[in-house]
């Protein structure tokens, strides 16, 4: 999500091929969790728009539905950019696939608190208000601006996404108390060697 708006398993360790039917062989990112510094940094703008991101924007799609996420920013597989995929079909509609480089909101309306997840913080759920409707403006893999309007699932996925290009979690939406309860769980977590 959204990385994760739905629920889904943590992605695998390490990086592998996987081919996919009718396409080059994708390489599959591990997903970085939760307590990489990278992830509360900003990225960098992309600015080269080049066959190399192309082949990096599907290797995210392919990575994102490896993990059984509906959106996946780039600093979650380590990569300090502004480039993020979303498909809230799950790789269903080859038409719902959406490249959003140096994405900004330009509108927003109306409000919806839901559950949302991180593909980077895996097993972890809140209530995170957002805009029902948000109007975005982006570059695609080869740098043509577009504007996308999305509601409900899409709207969330779009800020979600776009938080994360700003270094933000959905943790920091959270209440207070909500937030540092995740935190101490995943600590404990970690301690075990279970993060
Ligand atoms: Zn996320």
């Amino acid at each position: 999500m959204p990385d994760k708006l739905t629920s889904s398993e943590p992605a695998s360790a390490a990086a592998t091929e996987a081919p996919q039917p009718g396409s080059a062989a994708r390489k599959i990112y591990p997903i970085v969790k939760y307590g990489d510094p990278i992830l509360e940094k900003p990225g960098a703008a992309v600015k080269q728009f080049d066959a190399e991101l192309e082949e990096l924007a599907e290797d995210m799609f392919a990575s994102m539905y490896a993990a059984q996420g509906v959106g996946l920013a780039a600093p979650q597989i380590g990569k300090s950019l502004r480039l993020a995929v979303v498909d809230v079909t799950g790789g269903k509609n080859p038409e719902a696939k959406i490249v959003l480089a140096n994405p900004e909101i330009i509108h927003a309306e109306g409000e919806v608190r839901e559950e949302e997840g991180c593909l980077s913080i895996p097993g972890f759920r809140g209530y995170v208000l957002r805009p029902q409707f948000v109007t975005i403006k982006a570059q695609n893999a080869k740098g043509e601006t577009f504007e996308i309007r999305g509601e409900n699932l899409l709207a969330r996925a779009f800020c979600h996404e776009i938080d994360h290009l700003n270094g933000v979690l959905f943790l920091q939406h959270l209440s207070m108390l909500k937030r540092d309860l995740i935190k101490r769980k995943i600590k404990k977590l970690r301690k075990q060697g279970e993060w």
